[in-house]
């Protein structure tokens, strides 16, 4: 152990990210990404933003992104926080929101980074666990709590919990936050946005890494009452002033000004998704009903860690969790055709092979 490490880095539980390797004719399925390219718009709007003016500080409140959200989903700039990615705007939303004398609630099959935030923040939680079919039961919440936090649709199941659901969870918890982590709801679930002007309590979560191709920005936002984005901003203005650069918010605010695009990709990843199901249950796979870019599958008689590592040696990447409940599932992100045939081959030959 080094000695100069302070007790907060010793304890600390990090969370692992899916691997970015620089494998040769790779078939990456590993960590939810987009298969297509961003906006050309966005990607206009980057190149015009590498100018001259990178000397100057960006726009620490980034305004025009932020009224730029604000008027897509009809609500007022004072109502959008943006950061580095919705894993930064999660971390400060612990640190400003979830962090209460009674514990904070969450899935015990959920979002793996949420206990390590709790743990960077010394939130005190608990797990709820999901049912037999892995679905959250809002009655299951119904205990002592001082925050709620869930993913809607959830990671790494896929499954999406109804609006009516959500909307009951955040009035029967009127007096505490709940958060809803919407990181992939384009795809499939019903968005708690519009629940946001009647409910002071209730903070929406987005991410513009996953249905608009833009993980490698780096932008997330959330969007709840002025009263919630303010403990938000007194947070990140402790934190890192400028959590956005000039051609992050450029990218980001060309690539919500882009509908057409948007709605197109989308409606590409929905139809692979359905293709790479109906391949998958095919060979005899379990998949989980996924409002997702990805889909939780298992095959009975096989171990997930074996289905992974055999796919890996066949050059196809996907993520599995050595962890309570789900260690038989792979989560595999949808690809375009030619990768969801790609990996419906390995998986058939590694199948075959074992008869
Ligand atoms: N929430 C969920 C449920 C996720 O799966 C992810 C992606 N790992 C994130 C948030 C964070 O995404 P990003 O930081 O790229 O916005």
């Amino acid at each position: 152990m080094n000695p100069y490490w302070s007790a907060l880095a010793r304890e600390l539980k990090p969370y692992v990210p899916g691997e970015q390797p620089r494998i040769a004719d790779l078939v990456k399925l590993n960590t939810n990404e987009s298969p297509y390219p961003p906006s050309p718009r966005a990607l206009a709007a980057i190149r015009a933003a590498a100018s001259d003016d990178l000397r100057l500080y960006p726009d620490h409140e980034a305004r025009r992104l932020r009224a730029t959200l604000a008027a897509y989903h009809d609500v007022t700039p004072e109502n959008v926080f943006v950061g580095n990615g919705s894993d930064e705007v999660l971390a400060h939303t612990f640190a400003a929101l979830l962090s209460q004398e009674k514990p904070l609630l969450f899935a015990d099959v959920t979002y793996s980074f949420y206990p390590v935030y709790a743990q960077l923040t010394g939130v005190r939680f608990e797990t709820v666990p999901l049912d037999a079919s892995m679905r959250l039961n809002i009655a299951d919440y119904r205990r002592p709590r001082g925050a709620i936090i869930i993913a809607n649709p959830n990671a790494p199941t896929g499954i999406a919990l109804p609006l009516a659901d959500v909307a009951a969870l955040v009035e029967q918890h009127a007096d505490v936050p709940v958060v809803v982590d919407e990181a992939y709801v384009d795809f499939g679930g019903e968005s708690a946005l519009p629940l946001v002007k009647r409910h002071p309590n209730l903070l929406v979560v987005r991410t513009m890494s996953k249905s608009r191709a833009l993980a490698g920005l780096r932008v997330g936002y959330a969007i709840g009452d002025a009263g919630l984005i303010e403990a938000l901003t007194r947070v990140k203005d402790s934190f890192n002033s400028y959590p956005l650069g000039a051609t992050a918010q450029a990218g980001a605010t060309a690539s919500i000004e882009d509908e057409a695009y948007f709605q197109a990709r989308l409606a590409d990843v929905i139809r692979n998704r359905a293709e790479m199901t109906v391949g998958l249950q095919a060979l005899g796979l379990e998949v989980l009903p996924s409002a997702t870019n990805f889909v939780f599958a298992r095959k009975s008689g096989f171990s997930g860690g074996d289905l992974a590592a055999g796919l890996r040696e066949r050059a196809v990447l996907v993520r599995h969790f050595a962890k309570p409940r789900i260690a038989d599932y792979l989560r595999i992100t949808v690809g375009t055709p030619e990768q969801t045939a790609r990996l419906l081959a390995a998986l058939g030959d590694m199948i075959a092979a074992a008869k």
